[in-house]
């Protein structure tokens, strides 16, 4: 069968409805809020996770999910509160390659049904409480390695993972994500296409599994002042990798601050005809790794990216909280969506 014959999710239809009739919000970081808990590495092991490896936990955020489930599930409804459709779920490092640095490859599936059926939990609960719908996508980072460069300056044809060694982690991530009841797949903070072209491959093997389709989301990420992802690639030529996927839709996250994103975003915006998401970063980090901007500066940025026409999904990345994701959502609350080829 032909993957585009494969039936859409039931919730497609409303997503795509809502999509057409206002701008839709993403939630805040993840990593943020986790570190503000302050959890140490006895919190990471948790008591109750069947999971165990010899390695230290400590900065495993997606074993949370299991770990400390209430935590998690909280953040998310803050988010959610906070005026976020869309929710990520805590598995952006959730893949056998991504969890072979803690040992815990044995727990992929767990951590992905997990962190899927927490997200699924607190927006029930913000929903009971007003009524709005919401959707949970389930988070698919880069990984730590890249298929089209080579680590190693000495050897530039050497790779430390093959496009199947990718397509087979990230086919065991959505299989979760699906399990555990994401609406849409989100494959972000993408620096080298070749692993992203492996995640859509992915997804559309694991769809065909199902029998089911749920609309993607792809988020690449510009790494530096000429404007190319880190496999080197423009904002147009990054579309143009990614478009036979059909997304919902494409985008830029992290990286950078909202002002210095905006011109790839206007390029990509200009390419694609299909609807665009933004969330970049609080501004760029200080000295200390750490985020200054505040809401108030992060969503006037974000709502001139709406006034110009470019968005039609925005929330926030690295450095944003609730606060941040709450002024965005009012900022942009009377702009109308961008409009799609
Ligand atoms: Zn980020």
């Amino acid at each position: 069968m032909q993957i585009f014959q494969i039936p859409d999710s039931p919730n497609t239809d409303l997503l795509n409805r809502l999509a057409r009739e206002r701008i839709l919000i993403l939630d805040g970081a993840m990593g943020t809020q986790i570190q503000a808990l302050g959890l140490g590495e006895e919190d990471f092991h948790g008591c109750a996770c069947r999971h165990h490896s010899d390695h230290p936990q400590k900065g495993n955020n997606d074993l949370l999910s299991l770990t400390q489930p209430a935590a998690v599930e909280e953040i998310h409804f803050r988010y959610a509160m906070a005026g976020a459709d869309i929710v990520e779920t805590n598995t952006f490092s959730a893949t056998t390659i991504a969890q072979a640095d803690y040992g815990m490859e044995a727990a992929v599936h767990d951590l992905n049904v997990a962190g899927a059926r927490l997200a699924r939990a607190a927006l029930d609960r913000a929903t009971a409480i007003d009524g709005r719908p919401r959707f949970v996508a389930g988070a698919v980072g880069p990984t730590n390695r890249t298929a089209s460069l080579s680590p190693d300056v000495n050897d530039p044809g050497y790779r430390a993972v093959t496009f199947d060694d990718l397509r087979r982690a990230y086919g065991a991530q959505v299989r979760g994500l699906m399990e555990g009841g994401a609406d849409l797949i989100l494959i972000e903070t993408i620096f080298d296409t070749l692993n992203a072209k492996a995640a859509i491959f992915a997804c559309m093997e694991v769809f065909a599994e199902a029998g089911r389709r749920l609309p993607l989301m792809i988020s690449g990420t510009i790494t530096d002042a000429s404007g190319r992802t880190l496999s080197g690639q423009t904002p147009t030529a990054f579309w143009h990798s990614v478009a036979h996927a059909r997304p919902f839709t494409v985008g830029l996250n992290c990286a950078l601050g909202a002002s210095a994103m905006r011109p790839h975003l206007a390029e990509l915006a200009q390419a694609a005809d299909v609807a665009v998401c933004a969330y970049p970063n609080a501004g760029l980090p200080n000295a200390f790794g750490q985020y200054d901007e505040g809401p108030e500066e992060t969503a006037r940025q974000v709502a001139d990216f709406a006034r110009e026409g470019l968005v039609n999904v925005v929330g926030g990345c690295c450095g944003t909280t609730p606060d941040h994701i709450r002024a965005i959502a009012e900022a942009v609350a009377d702009l109308c969506p961008r409009s799609v080829k």
